[in-house]
């Protein structure tokens, strides 16, 4: 066997030295994967002994080759423009691992496994030496990776433009209860799936003044002189999909000095200085900005934004260019630019920038074809989250850019007063530019008026766009206005991380809900059926074994798998209210200390997620729950009946974990903050319940599933709103005993005994008549919610048929809807 695996390796090798130009010879899969593993084992290693990491890399590198044909082909053919190329713009993506993926998606899983048994390695113990791509904050930037994902498994044209940050979301420990944020070095063993394209780097202006000329036809440009520029050097991943032989792409660019930085200063004889100063162009792609939810008033920030989109714009003028020569008529007909959120939204004036002072196209034509190209994702209603940035910096990093925005907002100025003449403040309140002692750019606003498309990512939440922020653009541009709602893949979200419910599935109703996932819906015709119910519950029980493990390991907490699991993991935020949550750990403590136990059923919560480094309330909501979790598992007398454990640095693959395992999943909200939510559709589709109020998309969820099967609870947005006019949690305070309990316990000091007064911020913000977060509002209701989940675990055969028909009714949160409805209805033609 391993003779004969040399000699492939060996005829592989050749054929790929020798650069005939060939396709490479056909071979059987495992005798090819097995061959280049021990190929790049015995490459890659200088030493006897191999570590589990080296196993991944060499597999990972074995895995790449092995698509290197057909993505080269894909390429290939997309470069033809046999239909619309789609650029997705995104500061984020939140990959995680890459390995199990790909596995699956080129149907290599068992082949992997094969080879691996030569080693005596386990594949899961390799895949659990891959390092996560954390090059996201949360929510936002895992869609766009599951994004990538649906788009390659259907087919899709569809290009991932990012950043290749040297550093991604931090790492979280917990030292004393509070977070530590530690960096994450990610790349330090090198990334075996990227390639790097250096000969394809292109050039981003910084700095510099604009000056005026006049052509020889007569004609005026401008143009952007005196730059500072820095190169961008792709780097790119490859996106299998789903068994079609289709390779996409996610281009990630690396900032690095040009070589002929500052000549000046080195015929000056500051040499070392000079060369040292290329620093400051690779600062630019170091570390992402760990806030979610929050903007990045800073200046290196905004100079992010500006590198990926003129990057990745010039990329796609320079391949249009090379199929079409500089004939731009087409261009909007052949590409079109999703921009994820807010952040790339500098895209607008950069596209107007190169086709005109690049390309020489005239004002009217280039915003023509900037119109019909861009197309506008918001994913926040929180008005802390909506960019702006002040003329000021704008101007001095970006002159030429800040320049086109001008034009851009008075023309744009004239419809609007054309569409409500003589109402100054209509022109004031919807300006780009926002007046003041220092104006500030609205970006979000210059992505509205530029954009033929402007979706929200819920129901709901494109209502609450329409109705409020973007009112008066409603108003004037209806026909742009649009939903997507989120999904989520189905092949890691399921296939990959719950592969005991997977193999289930597959048995009842054959494998092809991993691209068709409403064939989930067959899953109702088995809910009463005493068998499945049986060997339902029988996945769940492992799959709970195992979180139990991670949480043991992590947490040094002993989860109990006959314990009703109950978790909430997402990032801290105030509007997402895991305070609420340890509220309500705090009441079942005191419930049981008093004895009051009859018909409890006995519970594991678990909580998760990273706070802002900068965000105070965030970090004590986390000090909170270690606090509290201190107190529940050191007393004997409630362990039997609750356990409580805050997982330190959630990311992708913990969430693998963690919602195969998870019987109930907390998605509690204030109504009308949460855009939409996909953690909530990993664990509906794993079968978990969920609890939750009507925001995001909990809506659509309990639409599919029925109300039944659902634990609502809580304020509706609108309710949220009225009540926020005269809030007055006293009241609410008052009228509950269990609330003035729990908040009693806690200003008593007993969850602080050695750190007296700390949570006193948090009682304080409860009690506050400006909670924009309501918690006061909604405790009893949350109570009596939970109390209907105790009922309904009592009896686990009733319970299981909920967990069934919630995995059933989960079909249209797969992401491939989502990039159906985006293919069909925005990206027309792709
Ligand atoms: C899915 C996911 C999120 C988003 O979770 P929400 O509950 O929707 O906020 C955030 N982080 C990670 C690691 C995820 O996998």
């Amino acid at each position: 066997m391993a003779k004969q695996a040399d000699a492939q390796a060996d005829k592989y090798a050749a054929t790929d030295a020798g650069h005939t130009g060939e396709r490479l010879p056909p071979c059987e899969p495992c005798e090819a994967l097995a061959a280049t593993l021990n190929r790049h084992l015995r490459a890659g290693l200088c030493r006897d002994e191999r570590r589990v990491e080296d196993l991944f890399q060499a597999l990972a590198l074995s895995v790449k080759e092995q698509l290197l044909d057909d993505w080269r082909a894909t390429r290939n053919a997309d470069n033809d423009y046999g239909r619309r190329q789609v650029a997705y713009l995104s500061l984020e993506f939140l990959m995680g691992r890459t390995l199990g993926n790909a596995l699956l998606n080129l149907d290599l899983t068992d082949e992997a496994r094969r080879c691996l048994t030569e080693h005596a390695v386990a594949l899961e113990t390799v895949e659990e030496a891959e390092h996560d791509a954390g090059l996201g904050n949360g929510g936002l930037g895992r869609l766009a990776a599951c994004f990538l994902d649906s788009c390659a498994s259907m087919d899709l044209a569809v290009t991932g433009y990012g950043i290749r940050y040297e550093y991604g979301m931090f790492a979280q420990k917990i030292v004393d209860g509070f977070q530590i944020e530690r960096p994450d070095r990610w790349l330090k063993d090198g990334n075996p799936w990227e390639v790097r394209q250096a000969q394809r780097a292109l050039t981003v202006p910084f700095f510099g003044h604009t000056e005026s000329y006049v052509d020889r036809n007569g004609r005026r440009h401008m143009q952007w002189v005196g730059t500072q520029d820095v190169l961008a050097v792709p780097h790119d991943m490859p996106v299998p999909g789903y068994r079609n032989g289709r390779i996409n792409t996610l281009r990630l660019w690396k900032a690095e000095a040009t070589d002929d930085f500052d000549l000046e200063e080195f015929n000056q004889g500051d040499y070392a200085e000079a060369v040292a100063r290329k620093n400051l162009a690779e600062q630019i792609t170091m570390v992402l900005y760990p806030n979610d939810a929050s903007e990045n008033g800073k200046e290196l920030r905004l100079r992010q934004q500006y590198f990926l989109s003129s990057a990745s714009l010039q990329d796609l003028l320079r391949r249009y260019v090379r199929r079409f020569g500089e004939d731009f008529s087409h261009f909007a007909r052949h590409n079109v630019v999703q921009l994820n959120d807010t952040h790339p939204a500098i895209a607008v004036p950069e596209l107007m920038r190169l086709l005109m002072d690049v390309y020489c196209l005239e004002w009217d034509q280039a915003w023509e074809i900037t119109c019909h190209t861009m197309a506008y994702t918001n994913h926040t209603l929180l008005p802390e989250a909506l960019e702006r940035w002040s003329v000021r910096t704008l101007g001095h990093i970006l002159p030429r850019i800040m320049e086109i925005i001008f034009e851009i907002n008075a023309r744009y100025l004239d419809s609007v007063a054309h569409h409500w003449p003589g109402d100054g403040h209509k022109l004031a309140a919807m300006s780009i530019i926002e007046e003041g002692p220092e104006p500030q750019v609205r970006m979000a606003y210059l992505a509205i008026v530029a954009s033929f498309s402007v979706n929200g990512v819920a129901a709901l939440h494109t209502r609450l766009l329409k109705d409020g922020l973007f009112r008066d653009f409603y108003a004037l541009w209806p026909e742009r206005f649009n939903n997507k709602t989120n999904g989520v893949t189905p092949r890691r979200w399921l296939a990959h991380c719950n592969p005991r419910l997977a193999a289930l599935l597959d048995s009842r109703l054959g494998s092809g809900w991993k691209s068709d996932l409403s064939l989930l819906s067959g899953l109702n015709a088995f809910c009463g059926d005493r068998d499945f119910i049986h060997a339902w519950r029988e996945v769940k029980q492992a799959n709970k074994q195992a979180l139990a493990e991670l949480v043991s390991r992590e947490c040094q907490v002993q989860f109990d798998t006959a314990m009703l699991f109950d978790v909430q993991v997402k990032r801290i935020h105030e509007y997402k209210r895991q305070l609420l949550n340890i509220l309500h750990v705090i009441h079942l403590y005191q419930k049981i200390l008093a004895g009051d136990t009859e018909h409890m059923v006995p519970r594991c919560v678990l909580i998760g997620g990273k706070a802002a480094p900068g965000y105070a309330m965030a970090k004590l909501i986390i000090k909170l729950a270690g606090n509290v979790a201190h107190m529940v598992n050191s007393d004997p007398l409630v362990t039997p009946w609750l356990r409580f454990a805050f997982l330190p640095n959630y990311n992708v693959s913990a969430m693998e974990r963690i919602c195969p395992g998870t019987d109930l999943s907390e998605q509690i909200s204030t109504a009308g903050k949460e855009a939409s939510g996909t953690g909530n559709m990993k664990f509906m589709m794993n079968g978990a319940l969920t609890i939750g109020t009507l925001d995001g998309a909990n809506i659509e969820m309990m639409e599919e599933v029925g109300e039944d099967n659902f634990f609502l609870f809580g304020l509706s947005a609108d309710e949220v709103a009225a009540t926020k006019r005269d809030y007055r949690p006293q009241e609410f305070i008052q009228r509950s005993p269990a609330l003035k309990a729990v908040l009693g316990l806690i200003k008593s000091g007993h969850f602080s005994l050695l750190e007296p007064g700390i949570f006193e911020p948090l009682v304080q913000a409860i009690e506050s008549p400006w909670d924009q977060w309501m918690l006061a509002a909604d405790f009893d209701a949350y109570c009596q919610a939970q109390h209907r989940a105790n009922e309904l675990y009592r009896n686990p055969e009733r319970w299981a048929a909920c967990s069934i028909r919630n995995t059933a009714a989960s079909g249209r949160f797969s992401s491939d809807v989502t990039i159906a409805n985006y293919r069909d209805e925005i990206w027309k033609g792709a």
